[in-house]
């Protein structure tokens, strides 16, 4: 019985350098419009649409990544937007 070199499967990289730090505007529907900024010495992140200049900032930790302070602001424009909905109906 030969020895049969096992050819492993090189193991998914996860590049820290490569994540996704630009996404859709919610207001004004640019698809690459909103960036994330990690100020990791002050713990603060920001997401913020380089076309209609919204922006928004919330606390970080180390482990926060810039799709979470998207969702977060993503999470505040729709309870904003349930609020108007709450006053007209
Ligand atoms: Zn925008």
């Amino acid at each position: 019985m030969g020895k049969r070199k096992s050819r492993a499967k090189p193991p998914p990289k996860k590049r820290m350098d490569k994540l996704d730090t630009v996404f859709s505007c919610p207001f004004c529907n640019h698809g690459t419009g909103v960036e994330c900024r990690l100020d990791m010495k002050n713990s603060i992140g920001e997401a913020f649409c380089r076309i209609c200049q919204e922006s928004y900032s919330t606390t970080i930790t180390a482990l926060t990544e810039p799709i979470e302070i998207y969702s977060e602001w993503i999470d505040e424009c729709e309870r904003v937007k349930n609020d108007e909905y709450d006053d007209n109906a």
